[in-house]
């Protein structure tokens, strides 16, 4: 039968009303977008974030600019910088500002880079999350969302990832890392009844995108008339997920106080590499220079999110179409960088990465 074990979960109403929320990697693409939005309606949000060289540094402070400038009051964002795992930084943090909700954004994400150097991900992705879950019990956080990822679903057989599904085959250093965070919260919700929601990230995408992400290179090889890589013959599909979209899945998971829960939110839909070149073209208006590349190591044929329990438990649906998504940051590409020909004001990332993860 289709039978899920979520369908019988009781629905959580949403809690409505003020929160101050610790956004960690607060400066980085998710967290930065997710913060912008809790600032909007309201929220206080504060953000720690050690700024780290992953990508242009750049692009993260004035990720915090933007923020700041934006809500210049004394306490609406307020803005820590350091490592996560610094526990006397964190005890600092917590008994500062209090914080009673948490969206921990904060990880080394990358795929490939996982392979080259998998101590960063112990420490920046399972040593910070086990330290803020041990925090989160001691000053009593009423909620802990982070982010996971689908890369968990690594060596998963099936075409349609569900979270039903058993999975324990990552297949990359990161997609340990994400999974031993899983389990490790679930270990904190039976210790101490800690509610914690894991969310597993497909793909994201939109204004303010990773650089090491296939969705920005793309756009900015072609724009700049730039060879880009493609790996493997373009029948690879992935589900891309537009960043509003994941904006609003992590605050719908930040309003209600699941016990313990792992939602996908994707955009419940693949698209091939092949279409996504063919609309990336067609929305920046030129063509793209290809070099054809084996598939790497680490990386997964498909990915497709079910996304059916997110919709069920958290009201949560994927409004962006996939092309509206690239029109988007294909025009926010542009007026960000100014690509006058040749001429882009772009650092060169060293770091090839996988599109999952
Ligand atoms: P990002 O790299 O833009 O943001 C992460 C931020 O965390 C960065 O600003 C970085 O400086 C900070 N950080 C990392 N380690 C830290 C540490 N030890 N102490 C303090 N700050 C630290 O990445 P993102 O795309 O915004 O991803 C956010 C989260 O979502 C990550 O957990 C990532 O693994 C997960 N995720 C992202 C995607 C995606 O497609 N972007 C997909 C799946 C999962």
């Amino acid at each position: 039968t289709n039978h899920k074990s979520w369908m019988d979960s009781e629905i959580i109403e949403p809690h409505v009303g003020y929160k101050k929320v610790l956004v960690t990697g607060g400066a980085g693409f998710i967290g930065s977008h997710v913060a912008e939005e809790l600032l909007a309606r309201g929220d206080d949000v504060v953000i720690i974030d050690e700024i780290n060289d992953y990508y242009d540094v750049r692009i993260k402070e004035s990720n915090l600019k933007q923020l700041q400038d934006a809500y210049p009051e004394k306490g609406r964002v307020t803005i820590y910088r350091g490592d996560i795992c610094d526990r006397d930084l964190m005890e600092k943090i917590f008994m500062n500002e209090n914080p009673k909700w948490i969206c921990h954004m904060a990880a080394r994400a990358g795929v490939r880079p996982s392979i080259q150097d998998p101590f960063i991900y112990i420490h920046s992705n399972i040593t910070a999350t086990t330290l803020l879950m041990e925090l989160s019990h001691k000053y009593g956080v009423e909620n802990f969302v982070f982010a996971s990822s689908s890369s968990v679903y690594g060596g998963s057989k099936s075409a349609f990832f569900s979270e039903d599904e058993v999975v324990d085959y990552p297949v990359s250093p990161y997609a340990a890392s994400k999974k031993t965070c899983e389990l490790l919260a679930y270990t904190y919700h039976h210790l101490y009844q800690l509610n914690v929601t894991g969310l597993r990230f497909f793909t994201v995408y939109g204004p303010g995108g990773r650089p090491d992400m296939a969705p920005f290179k793309f756009i900015d090889r072609v724009s700049r008339g730039v060879e880009m890589q493609q790996y493997g013959d373009g029948s690879s599909s992935r589900d891309y997920t537009y960043i509003d979209d994941i904006v609003d899945g992590v605050i719908r998971s930040i309003d209600r106080q699941h016990n313990y829960e792992v939602f996908n939110l994707g955009k419940g839909e693949g698209t091939s590499l092949k279409k996504f070149i063919g609309l990336v073209q067609k929305h920046v208006g030129k063509k793209a220079i290809i070099e054809l590349l084996p598939d790497q190591p680490g990386d997964v044929p498909y990915t497709c999110a079910d996304v059916a329990k997110a919709k069920h438990m958290l009201g949560y649906t994927s409004l962006i179409p996939f092309e509206e998504g690239i029109r988007r940051t294909a025009e926010w590409y542009k007026k960000t960088y100014a690509v006058d020909d040749n001429e882009a004001e772009i650092v060169e990332q060293e770091i090839i990465r996988s599109p999952v993860s």
